[in-house]
């Protein structure tokens, strides 16, 4: 049997969607056996490969590179699951939303930065003027809500994909939660 090629990414979030991946604990095993893991922040892996089945995508568009790899992603997946309230609504990351860019990066680099105060110029994604959902980008085919998700819901929805079914989440997980 073909494994099912999964790809897990994050953009802009805390990496905590990632974390609740983990706590599916011991059926991790059990996924495992129908899964090649083929891109993730838990592999060694630099470049996103072609041919992905799955691909989870936690955080939200923040700056330049997170829309370009989210594009690449796309086009690089059959379906692609947003994970997260960051992925979903832009959640957290947003909240600088609120504040224009440049009081923002002056904030953060000069007014409450203790050393070498100054806006970086190199080696830093430029970032976009608002933070965005996934979905504000490209087509996203699955919504999974959650500051984090429940692992339990996680492991739902890719148990349920891997068997060939759509799953209904709406009674997995929730906002916030
Ligand atoms: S949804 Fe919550 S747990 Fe997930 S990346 Fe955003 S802030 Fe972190």
């Amino acid at each position: 049997m073909n494994k099912a090629r999964i790809a897990t990414t994050w953009l802009d979030g805390c990496s905590g969607c990632h974390m609740s991946l983990l706590d599916i604990d011991e059926r991790l095993v059990e996924l495992a056996e129908q899964i090649e893991l083929v891109y993730s922040p838990l592999v060694d892996t630099l470049d996103f490969p072609e041919a992905v089945d799955i691909a989870l995508v936690e955080g939200a568009v923040g700056n330049e590179d997170d829309l370009k790899k989210l594009q690449l992603i796309r086009k690089q997946s059959r379906l692609l699951v947003a994970l997260g309230d960051c992925a979903v609504t832009a959640n957290v990351p947003a909240m600088r939303n609120a504040f224009k860019l440049e009081e923002v990066l002056r904030h953060v680099y000069t007014a409450t930065a203790s050393s070498q105060l100054q806006l970086p110029k190199e080696e830093v994604p430029p970032l976009r003027d608002r933070v965005r959902p996934l979905h504000a980008y490209v087509e996203v085919d699955l919504f999974l809500p959650g500051c984090p998700p429940p692992s339990e819901a996680i492991f739902f929805l890719l148990s349920e994909l891997l068997a060939g079914r759509i799953p209904d989440l709406s009674a997995k997980s929730r906002f916030g939660a």
